[in-house]
């Protein structure tokens, strides 16, 4: 009998464990891809990441011979009806690891199971899945270096074999097109990097040519030193199993360090995974009792890149249009918000997870608590970034700052960090600053001794 792929979070061919189960559990029989758009998941998505998702199941049909079937509906309902309609024998999926999708698949799985249909899940988005990395004594890891260091002494499993599959279509659902054709309508600013497993494979070849350098630009939001492989992590258009084989030969800090930063991804999936309730409360409880402000118009002000920290400001609307924001500016414009502000972290995290096209529930909230001093990090909650510093310090010409804020296009060298320093700082309309840094990083202190005071 045909088999079903399900694909979800691991949209490409190459290197695809589930996509070999399917294989050889169809025989000749076939196996059916199928991305189910769930309209929950979908309406909560935004515009940005609705657009990304479009773009990459358009690339993704392609890598399947145009056999991809988009349905639309609970996959609850979905997965059944379609297995009932084709003969399916068995739906194959990647093993999903957030709260939400484990809980999901194992309905789906009870579902199909009463209905004689196997439900088999093989590898997860991960190099090592969530749960199975754990200390001499079993139990989970707190911190990350310990993790990354068993992560390490684990093992790296090889890439997948590629099968040669037959191809079946079981046909889209007609108001997929309808859905997939408005996402593809909105609009960035600046275009969206090519989407799928091609556009995936051509970033990392591109950025292992610059490896060497990495660990030196990684924090240089003004170099484009990173790999911009997130958004393609994110659906899995590339899986990092695959970045750590061609990593297997390469000596040197960069290489070094770029494994260190996948073990992050890796970690956060893993905490997520140990406590489903870290997504959106404080992972630690001693901060229950912090002082909070509502979010008012300074948010809206962080929001929309108009604080009058330049750096801030360069990083809000690195954001607003293009859907990515540099990795060391998102630390910088977290600390503002929950630090400068005072607001709790949970407002940031959903603002950059409508905004962000690699959004991600583990990295990017477990990134926020680390931020704000509630999370995974023994560090020290009174960290507190300082906004103008950081950017002279990471963006030292000024370059970021002029690329994204026009207003300061005309300050050069690292003028752009300090307009109040200047007498034309103020003369194309940028704002002044709405908070003064100094007395907010001390009101944040104080906030802070309050509540670890508290019984
Ligand atoms: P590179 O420097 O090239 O790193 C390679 C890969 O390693 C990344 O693609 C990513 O998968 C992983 N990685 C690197 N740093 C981290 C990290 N600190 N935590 C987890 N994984 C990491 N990452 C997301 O993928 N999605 C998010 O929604 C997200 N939100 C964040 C929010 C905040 C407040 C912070 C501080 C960090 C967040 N990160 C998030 C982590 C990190 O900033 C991005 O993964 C990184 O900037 C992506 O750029 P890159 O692919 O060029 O990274």
């Amino acid at each position: 009998t045909p088999a079903i792929l399900w694909l979800r979070r691991d949209l490409r061919r190459h290197d695809h464990p589930a996509l070999g189960a399917a294989t050889a559990a169809a025989g000749r029989a076939g196996v059916l891809p199928v991305f189910v758009i769930d309209p929950t998941l979908w309406e909560g998505c935004g515009p940005v990441r609705r657009r990304w998702l479009a773009d990459t199941l358009r690339v993704t049909s392609a890598l399947y011979d145009d056999k991809l079937a988009i349905r639309v509906g609970d996959p609850r309902d979905v997965l059944p009806a379609l297995a009932a309609e084709t003969g399916a024998g068995s739906v194959h999926v990647t093993r999903e690891t957030t709260p939400f999708g484990a809980r999901r698949d194992a309905e789906v799985a009870e579902r199909l199971r009463s209905a004689g249909v196997d439900f088999t899940a093989t590898g997860t988005p991960y190099a090592i899945g969530p749960g199975i990395v754990r200390t001499q004594g079993g139990t989970p890891f707190q911190v990350f270096t310990p993790f990354s260091r068993a992560w390490r002494d684990h093992g790296r499993p090889a890439p997948a074999q590629d099968p040669k599959p037959t191809l079946h279509d079981a046909g889209s659902h007609p108001h997929a097109d309808e859905l997939l054709s408005a996402a593809t309508e909105f609009e960035l600013a600046e275009p969206l990097p090519d989407a799928g497993e091609p556009g995936a494979l051509a970033r990392w070849s591109d950025f292992l040519e610059r490896l060497d350098d990495y660990d030196t630009d990684r924090d240089r939001p003004d170099l484009d030193g990173t790999s911009r492989l997130s958004p393609y992590l994110k659906l899995g258009a590339i899986h990092p199993r695959t970045l750590l084989a061609d990593l297997a030969g390469r000596q040197g800090p960069g290489a070094e360090k770029f494994e260190t930063e996948l073990a992050w991804r890796e970690f956060y999936a893993d905490v997520l995974h140990h406590h489903p309730r870290s997504a959106w409360h404080d992972l630690r409880d001693g901060l229950a009792v912090l002082a909070y402000d509502d979010p008012g118009e300074q948010v809206d002000a962080w929001r929309a890149g108009r604080t009058g920290f330049p750096i801030v400001d360069a990083g809000m609307r690195q954001l607003a249009r293009t859907g990515w924001m540099a990795g060391r500016v998102r630390m910088i414009t977290a600390s503002f918000l929950t630090k400068d502000l005072h607001v709790w972290w949970p407002v940031g995290a959903r603002h950059f997870l409508d905004h962000l096209i690699d959004g991600d529930l583990a990295s990017n909230n477990h990134g926020w608590q680390w931020v704000a001093g509630t999370g995974t990090d023994a560090a020290p909650y009174f960290r507190v970034f300082n906004p103008i510093t950081q950017g002279i310090r990471f963006d030292p010409d000024g370059a970021y700052v002029r690329r994204w804020v026009p207003e300061l296009a005309h300050l050069p060298g690292r003028a752009a960090h300090e307009p109040w320093k200047h007498d034309d700082g103020y003369d194309h309309g940028y704002p002044e600053p709405i908070v003064d840094h100094a007395a907010e990083r001390r009101e944040a202190l104080a906030r802070y001794d309050a509540a670890k005071r508290s019984p």
